[in-house]
């Protein structure tokens, strides 16, 4: 049978040559990027299906929390049978999944990826020049917690905590700002922060100010579901998440709440930011979720975390400064800068550029006191890729020490060369035929 890839190849050898050659490089690299993943292919095959041809806008009910047959039908455009039933079922996955009763909350399917997601949220409680809290993106948060760049920052009023001297969130500083600023909404949630974040502790100082409290788990949300982290809910009011880092799913964001809150996120969502839904990412996401559900799911986020640890024990060994001293999670963040033994080296940027090169993908990323954001101290890995390629502790320490390596000789092109055919050799060793459509 002439393979998915061979038949785009034949029909458009510019883009098949392209669809090939990232596949390539996929299964010849280390990821370390903790907010990638490898989807199943049935994830894949979904996102390549009919759907994506078919305009869905609006939603498969009249209003949040409607589940009369006669009312099935909210949508703008005629021929939805399959679209209704498919979003139906991908909020029922994301309900029984994510909610600790799914009759109590509501979930939204449909934002286009994480940022949207999150803007919809403030759009759905906010008014322009409303206050809200949010984690700075220098130590760690994300450019929609209300960094000055994003419309998040520029159309309400963002007030920024931090972390505390212990690399750890200031709560202490949280409450304060609470109290003084009297916020209607406090965010939550990190891309680059390598503890456990405390969301009772967050759900009391927003009740103590009458804040709406929302928990950003993008990163995370596999080990909330999985027990390997604190779970958002009932804590906070609003959820959000992203459904293609640890969840394993397209890339897509999800939007779970209250059941009382669901109009007001529907709202926000469609018409309030987006036009019609992409179904073919919706019916992906449904696979994904149903995935996530299963005992196997459960083995991979227990094994993603021991398999930070064992990674953290060896570069922390080795002279890299860890920032927070090691993770709680599944990623890790290196000051590159004031690392020792040989380690240290010019910037994040540099450095991440020659891992490359060695065939180890990571992010560089911007520690506190940072000025230049393309040149930041730090760089980021994460272990959620290679722990579903099958990779163990033992793999880790392997890793490790090509890091380790490759950052001695980052100035030796021939070493990285060296290192890179290593690293692809031990890559193309886990089977990975379940992974990839080829
Ligand atoms: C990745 C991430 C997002 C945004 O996701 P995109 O899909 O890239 O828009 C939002 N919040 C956090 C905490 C993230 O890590």
């Amino acid at each position: 049978m002439e393979s998915w890839i061979g038949y785009v190849e034949r029909h458009d050898a510019e883009v098949g040559r392209l669809l090939a050659a990232e596949g390539r490089r996929q299964r010849s690299t280390l990821s370390l990027i903790p907010s990638e993943n490898y989807t199943s292919k049935a994830v894949q095959l979904a996102l390549a299906t009919s759907y994506t041809n078919k305009y869905a806008e609006g939603y498969p009910y009249l209003w949040a929390g409607d589940t009369r047959e006669e009312t099935k039908n909210g949508r703008y455009y005629r021929g939805q049978p399959n679209t209704n039933e498919l979003e139906r079922l991908a909020i029922r996955r994301a309900l029984e999944l994510f909610t600790p009763n799914p009759d109590a909350y509501h979930a939204n399917v449909q934002p286009l990826s994480g940022s949207p997601a999150n803007l919809a949220v403030l759009n759905a409680f906010l008014e322009p020049g409303d206050t809200f809290l949010g984690l700075s993106l220098d130590y760690g948060g994300h450019l929609t917690h209300g960094h000055p760049v994003n419309l998040t920052g520029s159309i309400y009023n963002a007030v920024q905590y931090r972390l505390n001297a212990d690399y750890e969130l200031d709560y202490e500083q949280i409450r304060e700002l609470a109290h003084r600023h009297k916020p209607k909404l406090i965010i939550c949630g990190a891309t680059a922060y390598p503890r456990q974040i405390r969301f009772q502790l967050l759900g009391e100082i927003a009740r103590e100010t009458g804040a709406l409290l929302v928990a950003d788990i993008a990163h995370i949300c596999g080990l909330c579901v999985t027990g390997y982290h604190e779970h958002p809910f009932p804590h906070a009011d609003v959820v959000t998440t992203t459904t293609h880092k640890i969840l394993r799913g397209p890339r897509a964001g999800l939007i779970l709440c209250r059941r009382e809150l669901g109009a007001a996120i529907d709202r926000a969502v469609f018409p309030g930011l987006q036009g019609g839904p992409h179904m073919n990412t919706i019916a992906a996401m449904a696979i994904a979720l149903r995935e996530a559900a299963s005992p196997a799911y459960h083995a991979y986020a227990g094994q993603v975390v021991r398999n930070a640890k064992a990674l953290a024990e060896g570069l922390r060994e080795a002279g890299f400064v860890l920032m927070g001293g090691g993770t709680e999670n599944h990623l890790l963040l290196l000051d590159v800068v004031n690392s020792m033994n040989g380690l240290a080296v010019r910037d994040g940027h540099y450095l991440a550029v020659q891992l490359e090169k060695a065939g180890i993908v990571v992010n560089k990323n911007a520690i506190p006191g940072d000025t230049k954001p393309w040149y930041p101290s730090g760089i980021r890995l994460g272990t959620p890729a290679v722990t579903t390629l099958g990779m163990q502790e033992p793999d880790m320490a392997r890793i490790a020490a090509w890091i380790v390596r490759a950052t001695r000789g980052a100035s030796d092109e021939g070493e990285l060369q060296r290192i890179r055919s290593e690293v692809a050799a031990f890559v193309e060793g886990f089977p990975a035929g379940e992974l990839f459509v080829e």
